[in-house]
């Protein structure tokens, strides 16, 4: 009993150490180019989205306390699509999607009202995908609300990898620039296939649990625009996301406003604006 509490004690101290060293290393927040000092870890991707909270350590980044608190809202609906493919297998999923569900009601009312299809639908829905089974559910989740949170998730998943991999922060415009040359954009692209193709997938590990097949990420090209510093991550079977750090949107191979484009400190602003009539 003892040393189980002592090797408690020591897990925490070294969570402690491991934390204020990942706030020291920074120049401020990332997720706003350091307009903000960092006060806090934000977990990217959060613990939420990880089977009974199994996340190895890793991916831990400054965070002043808005964004992390402002991105809340993304780890949320990001961690209910991580639910939905592979979905539930056992007793304790079920609790976490409970927990989840609860989450979602909680910060994002307006996605949950989104989804929810009415019981006759469900029922009409699940018997043409020749489902039966009382304990499935069914959903929408490919509504403009959904696809908001996601694209936004995509753009944190870019701000908080680009950092893993450069050691910097995707910059914000030079105030003292006029001519926006300056300026860094992260455009965010919640992708149907995975597009992995282009480089090795990482994961995270600690010990014997690893990220793999939960959560996988990488970072390279796009073979289409070369210059252009590339993030993506795999979550579960549920969805993929990419995102590009670009000071330019012409120098990206699609067409003007297919993706969405999140300056540093965006995220935490409300979403309302991006939503497009579903
Ligand atoms: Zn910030």
């Amino acid at each position: 009993m003892y040393d189980c509490e002592t090797t408690e004690m020591g897990e925490a101290k070294k969570k402690q150490q491991r934390h204020r060293r990942v706030m020291q290393a920074a120049n401020g927040c990332i997720y706003c180019a350091g307009r903000r000092r960092a006060e806090q870890v934000d977990h990217m991707p959060p613990r939420m989205m990880f089977r009974l909270g199994q996340r190895p350590k890793g991916l831990e980044f400054p965070s002043c306390g808005p964004c992390n608190q402002g991105t809340s809202r993304l780890d949320v609906a990001a961690s209910f699509m991580a639910r939905t493919f592979p979905g539930i297998a056992t007793s304790a999923d079920s609790a976490e999607w409970d927990k989840v569900m609860s989450e979602v009601h909680r910060v994002a009312p307006d996605l949950l009202r989104e989804m929810w299809i009415p019981p006759h639908e469900m029922r009409q829905a699940m018997w043409s995908e020749g489902i039966f089974d009382r304990n499935f559910a069914a959903f929408r989740a490919d509504g403009p609300i959904m696809g908001a949170y996601m694209q936004a998730f995509a753009a944190k998943i870019g701000f908080a990898l680009h950092y893993e991999a450069t050691g910097n922060f995707v910059p914000r415009r030079a105030e003292c620039r006029c001519d926006g040359s300056q300026a860094r954009r992260c455009m965010a692209v919640v992708c149907p296939q995975p597009i992995r193709q282009y480089w090795d997938a990482r994961i995270m590990q600690q010990g014997k649990i690893t990220s793999q097949g939960n959560f996988e990420y990488g970072w390279g090209t796009y073979l289409e625009s070369p210059d252009v510093p590339l993030y993506y991550a795999r979550v579960r079977e549920a969805f993929a996301a990419a995102a590009f750090v670009v000071l330019d949107e012409g120098s990206l191979p699609f067409p003007e406003g297919e993706l969405a484009t999140f300056a540093p400190g965006d995220l935490v602003m409300p979403l309302s604006d991006r939503i497009t009539a579903g």
